[in-house]
């Protein structure tokens, strides 16, 4: 049987929501919100996909990624070769959110080692809010939780599953929640658990 492809994106939304994953990648919702558009346009610059040469390093910007051994596709905002070594460097417009930017960086390399037949032990992370760089060490545990979560993807799309909205504090930044009405759709139990928690702060 087909198996359908997951996106690497589809990593930072299941990460952040699996409901979140399924109505973008199974229903094809998408809205826009603040931080969104504030993502789109501080991506102009690696979406441009102009290439540069400097001190050493090229960096090469928008470059379309796939394995065919994980069924998975993309883009990299960025991929730098220096010194022979070859590494992914994911753009985010504000700070660090937990893990999801390096298990998308970690997707990326995974591509990159199938598509190129080399090595890629480690990548960056630039966050545009502290206008640093950060590494990530592509070790086996991340690589792990990168085949995990692709599978999750895949049999949540395959199985047309909408989980049920966590109706927690990331609906509040979520852009879909004019779509999803997480409020609406939660169980009573999930209410019941975020009046107990809001009431302990
Ligand atoms: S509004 Fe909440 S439950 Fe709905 S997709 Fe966003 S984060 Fe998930």
């Amino acid at each position: 049987m087909l198996q359908p492809v997951v996106l690497i994106s589809a990593l930072e939304h299941y990460e952040y929501c699996a409901r979140q994953c399924a109505l973008i990648h199974g229903d094809g919702v998408w809205m826009d919100n603040a931080h969104t558009v504030r993502g789109t346009h501080a991506h102009r610059r690696v979406d441009s996909g102009e290439h540069r040469h400097e001190r050493g390093v090229l960096t090469l910007r928008s470059i379309p990624l796939w394995s065919e051994a994980l069924g998975l596709s993309g883009r990299a905002d960025v991929v730098e070769v220096s010194d022979g070594a070859v590494y992914p460097v994911e753009h985010k417009s504000g700070v660090r959110h937990g893990r999801a930017a390096d298990l998308q960086v970690c997707a990326q390399a995974m591509c990159l080692e199938e598509m190129l037949q080399v090595d890629v032990p480690r990548g960056f992370v630039w966050y545009g809010g502290t206008r640093r760089r950060q590494a990530v060490a592509f070790d086996e545990a991340l690589r792990g939780d990168v085949r995990e979560m692709i599978s999750a993807i895949r049999s949540q799309m395959l199985s047309g599953e909408l989980p049920d909205a966590p109706a927690d504090s990331r609906c509040d930044e979520c852009q879909l929640k004019p779509h999803c009405l997480p409020h609406d759709t939660a169980s009573a139990e999930q209410i019941a658990e975020r009046a107990a928690k809001e009431l302990l702060l």
